[in-house]
């Protein structure tokens, strides 16, 4: 009975200080501490001298040359506008990076923040037309064996023609992961943790992966880089907004993002405009309209940091600001 009476205690306090471990490291990397990296990721890239380009493609433009040539806009403004903040690129050429590539990239180099560019795309509208009738002929057979007769017919039938009219989608989207899919995400997040544990400084810091109380506070923190997500999505499209860009909001994807799901750190995907509407499309490949986006996501970027450095919302997972 003593012995179980310590054993308890001894256990008790093993996890408390497991927790607690946990939890200070984590407020180092937590998605309300500082902004000190940021990851810009231009979409998609191009494959080699057999593909004219990657992505959507307008009248005139491939996304990946638009989202390269965005990006590298959106990277020299941070470095004006936030001297102090160390911005990488995921794609750092006109060249392909693998989606997993680009994660591990935003990863290993413990980013704050994950932007990724894209650029949209609405397929032509279809519409079937009746223009006027033709006579068909037709063949019936009446009778059997050697009576049976062939007897040609002719009937009225429409003739219908196809037209394909461009698509009159237009606007920006900044999308977020979805909440509820949380599986791949924490397992980058419990991954993060292994690097932790294998620090020399630290060789007393032991999490257990499997403690309750450890898969909790993995599930907070993917819902506070939900949340942060949201924020900077909001506040992206507000920018857009007001450089007199239709905004078609912030959604949420279920899937297909893996970037934005295996990324340890709050992050957003940017649909600048679709290349599939003359208009915008004209306007993303102008190095004016470039420049308007690129300053808007700046804007916003820099409006979030403050946010979540000085807003008196945000609390990091201690408790502490
Ligand atoms: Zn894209």
């Amino acid at each position: 009975m003593k012995k179980n009476w310590l054993f308890g205690t001894i256990s008790i306090l093993m996890i408390c200080i497991t927790v607690f471990s946990f939890t200070s490291k984590r407020a180092v990397n937590s998605p309300s501490a500082r902004i000190q990296t940021i990851i810009i990721d231009a979409g998609h890239g191009f494959k080699g001298s057999l593909s004219a380009g990657d992505g959507a493609f307008g009248s005139e433009v491939y996304e990946d040359k638009v989202t390269y040539e965005v990006a590298k806009k959106v990277v020299d403004e941070i470095k004006k506008q936030l001297p102090d903040v160390r911005v990488l690129e995921s794609r750092p050429t006109p060249f392909f990076v693998g989606l997993h590539e680009r994660a591990n990239f935003a990863n290993e180099n413990k980013g704050n923040l994950f932007v990724s560019i894209h650029c949209n795309y609405a397929p032509k509208l279809r519409e079937v037309r009746m223009e006027g009738h033709r006579q068909e002929t037709y063949y019936v057979y009446s009778g059997k064996g050697k009576k049976k007769k062939k007897i040609k017919k002719t009937r009225t039938v429409p003739i219908y023609k196809t037209y394909y009219h461009p698509n009159p989608a237009n606007g920006t989207e900044t999308y977020v992961f979805a909440a509820h899919k949380t599986d791949d995400k924490e397992d980058i997040i419990m991954e993060n943790g292994d690097v932790f544990q294998n620090e020399k400084d630290d060789s007393t810091f032991n999490v257990n992966i499997n403690d309750p109380i450890v898969k909790q506070q993995v599930a907070l923190w993917t819902k506070q880089f939900f949340s942060n997500s949201v924020k900077l999505a909001t506040i992206v499209e507000e920018e857009f907004t007001g450089i007199g860009r239709f905004s078609r909001g912030v959604k949420q994807r279920q899937k297909g993002i893996w970037v934005l799901q295996a990324t340890a750190m709050p992050s957003i995907l940017i649909e600048l405009g679709f290349l599939s509407y003359r208009p915008e499309e004209e306007f993303l490949m102008s190095d004016d309209g470039q420049q308007q986006m690129a300053a808007s996501i700046t804007r916003s970027i820099k409006r979030y940091k403050d946010l979540v450095e000085k807003g008196p919302t945000v609390q990091n997972i201690n408790g502490r600001k």
